[in-house]
């Protein structure tokens, strides 16, 4: 039988009528037998999450102020869905030992743990699937970074002597047992790496979408969605600022060439998204998708003789890494190169940057370009394909867009152009409607 594990976004199990079509989803295939739920999400625009309700909770306690009134909340949200679900569990239990530790100072990522915890109890109570504790599977080293091996290694070991479990998602703990989070969003990295556990054939990832989008709705309405796309095209799109899954939730997964199917909990017919392994070939899919993000700065450099001065770009990136700036993207010509920063990355710095690379680089002139904004277009199939580069050009000129910088990224699956903050939309727009 195919091993398929399960994981589940906050609002697929913000409430009991969404932990009903969780069990739905789970009784339509007997492979779904390891499930990791998140924390409940919003239930509708104005609600809160629970993470969201936890980091308050523990904020309370720092400053020295009671809790009794934000973990009110938490505790209506709990005792509502099992409640509703008619489960004969003591989850006030629970939910009074939670609350007296973090009255007790419990830290910061053991108060935020609560919210997947909590809900993993739950959801194995009602899915009749052992409870598996986080704590015990997925391990960091001391200094908080993942230990992977370990990690695999127990997952593998407790799971599979298992015939169904419930796996919290987005913490595990370190070697002395204390509670440590990924970072916000981390249950889809649990998801992946108890999918590498096991070697699973497949990782679900159910949410609220039917997968990715090719590009940005609030952009243009109603865009085609993705059915296929490799790792590799994934990881354009996510830096580029389109985002569904946790970034590190790919490496898991990647290595051992497991796909990942984003699926809707609302729409579970639909098929989602297939992230799949970058050899897939599909001849028909030029571009993938479209993704971009604004409020970058250039910093434009030029020096006569640039190209045959030994050392030049590594006196320049040493100005950046001594600020602790790091650059997008690194166009560059005969005698100029271009240095592409995020505004978010260079804050107040600018002057200084700018005071220290005439000093270290000694150039002819150093011109910047602030507002401007990055459009990705990522397609596998666009390195095979004559005239995909002409087409978004001309899409652009016609859409009266001024392209400032171009970059085809190595790996020819990308084609990077920068335009002014203002010509952001219409140049998606036009991208967008040149292949569809
Ligand atoms: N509950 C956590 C968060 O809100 C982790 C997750 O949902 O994946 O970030």
């Amino acid at each position: 039988m195919n091993t398929i594990i399960t994981k589940f976004g906050g609002s697929s199990l913000a409430d009991a009528k969404q932990f009903k079509k969780v069990k739905h989803i789970i009784d339509l295939n007997k492979s779904r037998k390891y499930v990791i739920p998140s924390a409940p999400g919003k239930r509708n625009s104005k609600d809160s999450k629970i993470t969201d309700l936890l980091y308050l909770c523990h904020a309370h306690v720092d400053a020295g102020i009671s809790l009794d009134d934000v973990f009110s909340h938490i505790q209506k949200r709990y005792t509502g869905i099992v409640k509703d679900l008619e489960l004969d569990f003591d989850i006030e239990y629970h939910l009074n030992t939670v609350k007296k530790n973090i009255e007790n100072g419990a830290s910061k990522d053991y108060t935020a743990s609560r919210g997947e915890y909590l809900n993993a109890l739950i959801l194995s109570n009602y899915l009749g699937y052992e409870f598996v504790d986080a704590k015990d599977v997925i391990i960091f080293n001391n200094s908080g970074t993942l230990d992977c091996k370990k990690t695999l290694d127990l997952l593998k070991q407790k799971l599979s002597l298992t015939n169904g479990a419930v796996i919290p998602g987005f913490y595990g703990a370190d070697e002395k047992g204390d509670i440590v989070t990924f970072s916000r969003g981390g249950s889809d990295v649990t998801g992946a790496l108890v999918a590498a556990g096991l070697n699973a054939d497949l990782y679900e990832n159910w949410t609220d979408v039917s997968g990715f989008l090719m590009t940005d709705p609030r952009i243009i309405n109603n865009p085609k969605p993705i059915s296929t796309i490799t790792y590799t095209e994934l990881r354009e799109l996510s830096y580029m600022g389109a985002s569904v899954l946790h970034e590190d939730a790919i490496f898991p997964v990647r290595e051992l060439g497991i796909p990942i199917n984003i699926k809707n909990t609302n729409k579970p017919e639909d098929k989602g998204t297939f992230i799949v392994e970058d050899s897939f070939n599909d001849d028909t899919q030029i571009i993938t998708g479209i993704a971009g993000k604004k409020d970058f700065t250039v910093i434009s450099i030029s020096k006569a003789l640039m190209n045959s001065e030994l050392g030049f770009c590594r006196k320049l990136l040493s100005v950046l890494e001594n600020n602790n700036v790091s650059f997008e993207n690194m166009p560059s010509g005969i005698d100029t190169v271009c240095l592409v920063i995020s505004d978010s990355q260079l804050k107040n710095k600018k002057e200084r940057i700018l005071n220290e690379i005439k000093s270290t680089c000694n150039p002819d002139s150093i011109v910047v370009h602030p507002n401007m904004a990055l459009v990705a277009t990522v397609g596998k199939g666009m390195a095979k394909q004559k005239g995909v580069a002409a087409k978004i050009f001309h899409a652009l000129s016609e859409a009266d867009v001024n392209i400032r910088m171009i970059d085809q990224g190595s790996s020819e699956i990308n084609i990077l152009i920068g335009i002014e903050n203002d010509n952001f939309e219409k140049a998606i727009a036009a991208i967008y409607h040149a292949f569809n």
